[in-house]
């Protein structure tokens, strides 16, 4: 199986803390910035020996921001964050596997703390 290169094409806000990618292949990918944070594949965030997660999905801050996107070479985007994190590198294969739209992810995430505030 040969896979397509995919590169993002342009970037926007669909909404306050959701990033959009345009891909070269057309695709509009969808990005929670506070899941993109998450996900975060630096050596500090998952371990290099056993890939297991160390950043765990709360001691990310619930109004996380990104800040700054830096292209790395032609193969991966730098994201700075507002809790002072900027070391993780997303290259375009892993990001677009991360895309959150409802092609890509029919069956949707329940954050476990969606019950309603009273
Ligand atoms: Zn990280
Ligand atoms: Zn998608």
């Amino acid at each position: 199986m040969t896979e397509t290169v995919c590169e993002p094409k342009d970037m926007a806000w669909i909404e306050k803390g959701v990033l959009g990618i345009e891909w070269n292949d057309g695709h509009n990918a969808v990005y929670p910035v506070r899941y993109l944070r998450q996900q975060c594949p630096c050596a500090a965030c998952v371990d290099e020996w056993s890939g297991a997660r160390r950043l765990q999905p709360d001691d990310v801050p619930l109004l996380i921001m990104l800040q700054d996107v830096q292209p790395v070479g032609r193969y991966a985007l730098q994201f700075s964050w507002s809790d002072g994190h900027d070391t993780g590198i997303y290259s375009y294969s892993f990001l677009r596997r991360l895309c959150q739209c409802d092609v890509c992810q029919p069956v949707k995430l329940v954050e476990p703390r969606s019950r309603r505030l009273l």
